[in-house]
């Protein structure tokens, strides 16, 4: 078969002339011939092939220059770029979430119609950490104070240094004052310090082989509560007798359910169950989901590390949370309930019960 004009191969190719021009411009597709005397392009019928996947790549946003790049790649090589794009689109689209509903609830709490109902409230907390019964340390870190809630579960050879140093970095936002409108960029420099100084401690080790750490926080505001997560530690809320878990866990295993690869059962069980593809550490991806949270008077909030919901079915956590008064008894509780599983890892919980300003009683055990 002979050469194909412009029109003929864009028609072929499903790509406009323009397309293809553009194309040759940049090097992605060059013509096999270009006609001296008319200057028109001329195209093998061997190029399509390529012409098709140049239009694919387009189709799912691939900048031009790693289409190039893929272009050169033979068929093994160019299907692990194009997955390691969209792996990255993926991510990006997830941060990008977070932060849009993040958005939306700081503009709709802005809304006057929304404050006119706002009531004093405050929070009564309690955290406890425990090695567990098989661990000879404990790696885990938990924090409660009257702004900051803060659950981190440290690994590797630093582990307890780098989970520590986590939230040490968080303290600040304690006793800073934090207007609303700078809530999302205080927490965004709160959670770069955080990577820092576990990249601090961590030493050479790169992430995953070397030490790092989980982070969940929340910052009460004085009418809400903003989370930061990065990790498999979780955030419950009991609201109404109804257990929910606010948090997604960063973990290979779900990333595998969300795309349908497992079940939760299977998860349970899967040898690489504790794998995670977030986290602070040095080459870790550290960006944090990010939420505000309503503040409901009577609302009880657990922040826990893997320790805990591992072993614990969600039943008996949400049975203890319902019936359990302080939360200084409630966080004793769950790690007792740990331990009884067998305590095969450290286990930390905090406990903050969202209560009207007058039965206020801070607590930290
Ligand atoms: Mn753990």
């Amino acid at each position: 078969m002979g050469l194909l004009t412009i029109g003929a191969f864009a028609k072929a190719s499903r790509l406009s002339p323009k397309a293809l021009r553009l194309y040759d411009e940049l090097g992605l597709l060059a013509p096999a011939r270009v006609d001296p005397v008319t200057g028109y392009r001329l195209y093998a019928p061997e190029q399509l092939d390529q012409a098709r996947l140049v239009a694919w790549l387009r189709r799912i946003g691939m900048p031009l220059a790693r289409i190039q790049y893929v272009c050169t790649l033979e068929a093994g090589p160019a299907a692990r770029e194009v997955r390691a794009y969209w792996a990255a689109v993926e991510a990006d689209t997830a941060a990008r979430r977070d932060l849009a509903t993040f958005l939306i609830d700081q503009l709709t709490w802005k809304d006057p119609l929304m404050t006119a109902t706002a009531q004093p409230l405050g929070i009564r907390y309690a955290a406890l950490s425990d090695t567990g019964l098989v661990r000879e340390s404990n790696q885990d870190t938990a924090y409660a104070g009257s702004r900051l809630l803060a659950v981190a579960d440290g690994f590797g050879s630093a582990g307890a240094p780098a989970s520590a140093a986590a939230v040490d970095a968080l303290k600040r936002l304690e006793t800073e004052s934090v207007p609303a409108g700078d809530l999302l960029d205080v927490l965004e420099d709160a959670v770069e310090q955080a990577g820092r100084a576990v990249r601090g401690v961590a030493g050479a080790g790169a992430w995953p082989k070397g030490a790092g750490t989980t982070l969940t926080a929340m910052l009460w505001t004085g009418s809400r509560l903003a989370l930061v997560h990065i990790g498999d530690s979780r955030v419950y809320l009991l609201r109404d007798g109804e257990l929910f878990q606010i948090t997604h866990d960063h973990t290979l295993v779900q990333s595998m359910i969300d795309e349908g690869r497992l079940t939760p059962e299977e998860a349970a069980s899967h040898p690489q169950r504790s794998l995670l593809v977030r986290g602070l550490g040095e080459g870790a991806d550290g960006t944090p989901e990010l939420r505000l949270q309503d503040a409901l008077s009577g609302d009880r909030y657990l922040l826990c590390s893997d320790g805990l919901s591992t072993v614990v079915p969600t039943e008996e956590i949400r049975r203890v949370l319902s019936e359990t008064g302080e939360p200084d008894r409630a966080v004793r509780e769950l790690i007792a309930l740990a331990n009884e599983s067998g305590g095969p890892d450290n286990v930390s919980c905090v406990v903050a019960d969202v209560v009207e300003l007058a039965q206020c009683t801070y607590r930290n055990v």
